[in-house]
């Protein structure tokens, strides 16, 4: 038996990625999800998962997710066109559209699939879509399946969107945008793309993985900015700020009906488990009515930028995403790993993800005052190495 040549040159790409510091690995929690966790037998707060609210391991949540595992079962046995589509399901979807303002919505396994559905669902060959240079990568992947012409607009230019439109010819134009860019933490400049998207008859698709459950009163960015039309195309994760797992599409019920005959990641896979939707029913009812779970989160961003202001260099972010740039990945690793060893979890995001290294701090409204004032004073003593 002999190694297949291949793996050698596997062995060599992953010994490169070690010595430029851009190697990938993972760490194992032995908690459930949570502004303090444990990893390898070590307490740490957390500040890099994207459990917002702190809903992941809620009481109300958890016990919905057993409930619905006695009543539902655990798998759902089909896709939802054959026989996997289930009435606490349907229930869900009726429950987000209206959440979202939204006549009709769909809901998928991962926000990930999501952005494959919508985006190959709706636009293919002779067809364009127009995206934010630093849009998430699923979206990217998304575009390059659908088959449409790719134009890409640098970050939030909405001059630059403008004249890619002007100048398209394509028969169905789709702009595609993060609300919330996952990395950055800023939000796009979603009126002025609506009103792009009117005068040049293109749809809007917008990805709020990281604004629905924290803006808009949990309704998510286009709540926040006070934004409706038939023309956008809302998408929200569920395994973020509402602690679960999947996502939902939102739109008018012509679009929703129109993906599920097209939409090849929603029409060939497995539903999710109904207990998942169990879940998100009462991860829904926390995030509309606890609304002090938001009101801290947000005392915290604030609290946070005051205290590291003069002495990082902070985006304009008034999210739960807070990253600081640091000058090279070799810096990035370095300091990650000396919060880890002082208690503090904080990822180092690198290339190709980012295309300048940064930690990307993740705030979380189950953290007390008193641990965010830790990590400030923690930041400010390895940054100054
Ligand atoms: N869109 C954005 C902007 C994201 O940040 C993410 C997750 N990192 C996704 C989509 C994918 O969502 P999921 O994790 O549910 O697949």
């Amino acid at each position: 038996m002999s190694t297949p040549s291949l793996f050698q040159e596997f062995a060599v790409d992953l010994a490169e990625r070690k010595n430029n510091h851009l190697y990938r690995s993972r760490r194992v929690l032995d908690s459930p999800q949570g502004a303090r966790v444990t990893v390898a037998g070590r307490e740490l707060l957390n500040f890099c998962s994207n459990d917002y609210l702190g809903l992941a391991n809620h009481p109300s949540v958890v016990a919905a997710a057993q409930a619905g595992a006695a009543r539902w079962g655990v798998g759902s046995g089909a896709s939802h066109l054959v026989a996997g589509h289930f009435a606490v399901e349907q229930a869900l979807e009726e429950r987000l559209a209206a959440w979202a303002g939204k006549p009709a919505a769909i809901t998928l396994s991962t926000g990930y699939m999501a952005n494959l559905a919508v985006v190959t669902g709706l636009v293919g060959r002779g067809d364009a879509v127009f995206a934010d240079k630093i849009n998430h990568a699923s979206l990217n992947d998304a575009m390059a399946l659908s088959r449409a012409e790719v134009k890409r607009f640098a970050h939030s230019d909405v001059a630059a969107l403008e004249r890619l439109l002007a100048a398209s010819t394509a028969k169905r134009k789709l702009i595609i945008v993060d609300a919330v860019f996952s990395m950055d933490g800023d939000i796009a400049p979603l009126a002025e793309m609506l009103a792009l998207a009117e005068t040049y008859d293109a749809l809007l698709y917008i990805d709020d993985a990281h604004g629905f459950g924290v803006l808009g009163d949990g309704r998510g960015t286009l709540a926040e900015l006070g934004l409706a039309s038939p023309r956008i195309i809302y998408m929200a994760t569920l395994g973020k700020a509402a602690g679960v797992a999947g996502a939902y599409i939102a739109a008018e019920q012509v679009v929703i009906d129109y993906l599920i005959n097209t939409a090849k990641p929603y029409i060939y896979t497995t539903a999710a488990p109904p207990l998942i939707a169990a879940a998100m029913l009462a991860s829904l009812d926390v995030i509309e009515s606890d609304t002090a779970r938001r009101e801290t989160l947000h005392r915290h961003i604030a609290q946070f930028r005051a205290a590291l202001a003069n002495s990082c260099e902070l985006l304009p972010s008034r999210t739960a995403i807070q990253p600081i740039i640091l000058p090279d990945v070799e810096t990035a690793v370095k300091v990650s790993q000396a919060l880890f060893d002082a208690g503090f979890w904080v990822a180092a995001i690198r290339p190709p993800t980012v295309p300048t290294p940064r930690l990307r701090l993740v705030l979380n409204a189950a953290h007390t005052d008193k641990e965010v004032a830790a990590l400030c004073n923690m930041l400010q003593l390895v940054l100054s190495y």
